[in-house]
């Protein structure tokens, strides 16, 4: 940490010359620092998303939406508990973009219409072009883990798979909404209903985190337009590729219409599920995660409540007690009750097996929480 003083209103303060931008905690302006020549420099296209929730709407929020993914919501409030929520307002490049997509490529006929028999025959040529705006957002924080959930935060409306951890900022924050009271009174407030996420930003200051801490700016706006270039190109790349059986050929143009620095408020929730029966002392009780935003608390992404590999693992357990059971009883009082132990044991390992197929499918599921609210 260095002692610098504030170009702006020239109180000194401590800060990490590792950071790309630095922020006067006084009057909340944003400069870079040379550290060859001391130059500082202003950084005027800074804005923040004030914090609208606090710990406990966050609390309810989850509770809300276990209880729509719940057979039985009654019991939501008596086997879930929320054991940590913690928000904080993380830096994002946001990229004003064009991006502009050809692609050529190869489509199977259909196999009965094979009238022509020349090599090559069975496939048709296919183009076509395609045209994207985003306000594209690029993480400006080094660690991408720092909170659950924000690395992977883009969920196309198309099958696509996401490997990238930049998304478009607009359909982002206007997802995962659930309509309780919590949601309805920050629309009395006048500001979900009236504006979008982007729209209500402020130009930065720190009192619009709102108690929440505001983390620093680390990677570099050119960076930043690094990255959100390979996302887009990636992306675009993903979507041509859905018009075709074999992609060919494809060239995007990006025009970029400019660049801003964007606090955002996230809030990160762990819960664990704790059943009231029997099954508690064979439930392994595995903190799970969910990311709400923090301007109108909408779900952005979230581990599912207790899963059927779960249950199978429960089943696994008790099932697997009781041929013990039986088989100590089959040695103690009749040689029949090894039969009993004996079938259990199977059930025991078929469900342990079936619980192990499943435990690599789900390891990548992430709950799309758009089905989960709609
Ligand atoms: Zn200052």
């Amino acid at each position: 940490m260095h002692e610098l003083l504030c170009p702006s209103c020239n109180a000194p303060s401590q800060h990490d010359l590792q950071d790309y931008l630095l922020m006067c905690p006084f009057c909340s302006t944003t400069f870079s620092f040379d550290k060859e020549s001391g130059t500082k420099t202003l950084y005027t296209d800074h804005y923040i998303i004030p914090n609208g929730i606090d710990a406990g709407q966050v609390k309810g929020l989850v509770k809300e939406w276990l209880k729509r993914l719940h057979h039985q919501p009654g019991r939501v409030d008596k086997e879930y508990f929320v054991t940590e929520v913690q928000g904080v307002s993380l830096p994002c490049w946001l990229i004003s973009l064009e991006a502009h997509t050809k692609w050529q490529g190869l489509v199977k006929r259909q196999a009965n219409r094979a009238i022509d028999t020349a090599a090559g025959s069975e496939y048709l040529p296919e183009s076509g072009v395609f045209r994207r705006t985003y306000r594209w957002a690029v993480h400006a924080r080094r660690n991408l883990h720092e909170v659950w959930g924000v690395d992977l935060l883009h969920e196309p409306k198309e099958s696509v798979r996401v490997d990238w951890d930049g998304f478009p900022f607009d359909s982002t924050f206007s997802r995962g909404q659930i309509n309780l009271s919590l949601g309805a009174k920050i629309q009395k407030e006048g500001r979900a209903d009236t504006l979008a996420a982007y729209d209500a930003r402020e130009m930065f200051d720190f009192k619009f985190g709102n108690s929440l801490p505001i983390l620093g700016i680390q990677v570099e706006e050119e960076e930043a337009l690094r990255r959100c270039k390979t996302h887009i190109m990636r992306y675009h790349h993903e979507l041509a590729k859905l018009h075709v059986d074999q992609l060919v050929d494809i060239r995007s143009e990006l025009e970029i219409a400019g660049t801003q620095l964007l606090h955002v408020p996230f809030w990160q929730a762990k819960y664990v599920y704790r059943p009231v029966s029997v099954l508690k002392h064979f439930s392994p009780a595995r903190e799970k995660h969910v990311v709400v935003e923090g301007y109108a608390g909408g779900l952005l992404t979230g581990e599912l409540p207790i899963v059927k590999n779960e249950k199978m693992w429960i089943n696994t357990w008790v099932t697997a007690a009781l041929a013990l059971v039986f088989f100590i009883a089959g040695a103690g009082i009749h040689p029949s009750l090894f039969l009993v132990g004996g079938f259990f044991l199977v059930v025991a390992l078929v469900s342990g097996y079936l619980a192990t197929l499943r435990a690599s499918k789900e390891a990548q599921e992430k709950l799309k929480l758009l089905d989960a609210s709609a």
